[in-house]
């Protein structure tokens, strides 16, 4: 497991916002899609992700503030210079000493945005995300919410630019409801272009109630495809890759432990897909 302070914050680079735009509906959570013009000089991979650097108010001691997103689109070239996409969530968060409710600092500065507006990113940092070279790969990809964010850009690289996969892909996505699924709706859902492919299947999960916040029910839509999923794991050449907010990794755990029939089956499971580097996981 990788910790923030891991990521130098050594080599840093201007960026322009050249557009950003809320993909979530009004009365739901906050995420942007934010494109960010960089350095001509700063390259960032589908399997990579980059640091934002900010000014912090030094009331904890800390007087930079630095976060790391993912990519969340193809690296494309705008007048020779690179542009990158990124996905954010405003956060907030609950003081549990006294109830009272802050804004998250990095999420939104980045939120507050506008197109012009000049920042400082660091990296590019590697994720563990990385595209397989053996095109029989089997890929399980899961995550909730911006957790999209990386295999967006992993699935376009694997369709458009690598060609000819054969594994299979299964992708399993939480949202709390159908207006703030990302990039697999009507409005923005270029993922869904690859419904076609042989090799990749989609696979949403809803909150049944998400104005009561009942939780996501991934676990539940994993466990409807226990049999496929089954069959992958029963393959040398599957791996399994996570993003997304903890519940993620809790909810998976619980399906799983169904899928195999019991916690430890899925704890040793767990164990040697990771000691075979058939794991990765970015949890935040
Ligand atoms: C590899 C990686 C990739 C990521 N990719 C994305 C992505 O693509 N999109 C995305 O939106 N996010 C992503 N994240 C998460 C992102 O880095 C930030 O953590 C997130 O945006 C919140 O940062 P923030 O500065 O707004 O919140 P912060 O101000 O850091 O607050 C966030 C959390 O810190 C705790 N906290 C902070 N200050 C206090 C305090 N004073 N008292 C108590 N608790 C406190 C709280 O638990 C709170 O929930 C990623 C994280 C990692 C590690």
């Amino acid at each position: 497991m990788a910790y923030l302070a891991d990521f130098s914050t050594k080599d840093q680079y201007q960026a322009t916002v050249k557009r950003t735009k809320r993909l979530t509906p009004a009365d739901t959570q906050e995420i942007r899609e934010i494109v960010l013009e960089v350095d001509p000089t700063f390259e960032c991979e589908v399997d990579q992700g980059f640091g934002v650097l900010l000014e912090a108010s030094g009331e904890f001691g800390n007087t930079m503030h630095h976060r790391l997103y993912s990519v969340a689109d193809l690296p494309e070239r705008d007048n020779g210079n690179p542009l990158i996409t990124m996905l954010v969530k405003r956060c907030e968060y609950v003081d549990e000493f006294n109830g009272e409710r802050y804004p998250g600092v990095a999420s939104n500065y980045l939120c507050d945005l506008v197109a012009g507006d000049k920042i400082v990113i660091t990296g590019p940092h590697g994720l563990p995300f990385e595209v397989p070279e053996d095109r029989d790969t089997n890929l399980i990809l899961v995550g909730m919410g911006t957790g999209i964010a990386p295999f967006r850009a992993f699935i376009k690289h694997i369709y458009k630019e690598v060609k000819d996969w054969r594994g299979k892909i299964m992708l399993f996505y939480g949202a709390r409801s159908g207006l703030e699924t990302l990039y697999l709706n009507e409005r923005d859902g270029d993922l869904t272009q690859y419904y076609d492919e042989d090799t990749f299947s989609a696979f949403q999960a809803l909150s049944p109630r998400p104005e009561w916040e009942d939780p996501i029910l991934l676990d539940a839509i994993m466990e409807e495809r226990a049999d496929e999923i089954l069959a992958l794991l029963s393959q040398s050449n599957t791996r399994i890759y996570v993003a997304g907010y903890e519940t993620v990794g809790e909810m998976l755990d619980k399906a799983f432990s169904v899928i195999l029939g019991s916690e430890e089956m899925w704890e040793r499971r767990k164990a040697e897909l990771k000691a075979g580097k058939k794991w990765a996981e970015v949890i935040y």
